[in-house]
């Protein structure tokens, strides 16, 4: 094995995917190289720092746990469930059907009870009146 072949082995080399074969070649090297001896005992040391950092941070399993539960809830606040969006659809179409139907109720009672015989003094007359005023829809003229 040449240096360059070496450098590019070492972290496999480190991490234990080199066959057995391969090893002893890059063990035997590194008894010569001091070149490449500089750099496996430069890599040794990054990975033995690594490891301590790995282990003071290693992932604590309630903080998992609440991230996940904070995400859920702003979730939650920021966009309401379709179970909401239905009830707020539901309970508006209610609120509309019973605005209209308050409205028939009256013009219709209005009608009942209005005494004139007069046709234009009906509620609907009226309201026809003041979409299509007869002064300018004579469809009978
Ligand atoms: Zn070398």
């Amino acid at each position: 094995m040449d240096c360059r072949t070496i450098n590019d082995k070492i972290s496999q080399y480190l991490d234990k995917e080199l066959d057995e074969t391969q090893t002893r070649q890059l063990e035997e090297h590194i008894t010569t190289c001091a070149h490449c001896k500089k750099t496996v005992d430069a890599w040794v040391k990054l990975y033995g720092v690594l490891e301590v950092e790995k282990s003071e941070y290693a992932a604590n399993p309630f903080l998992t746990q609440r991230i996940l539960h904070r995400i859920n809830a702003k979730r939650n606040a920021e966009y309401p469930s379709t179970l909401t969006i239905r009830r707020i659809v539901v309970s508006s179409l209610a609120a509309a059907g019973i605005f209209i139907g308050v409205i028939i109720g009256t013009l219709f009672n209005n009608s009942l009870l209005t005494s004139s015989n007069d046709e234009n003094d009906q509620p609907w007359a009226m309201v026809s009146e003041e979409y299509f005023p007869t002064e300018i829809f004579t469809p009978f003229e």
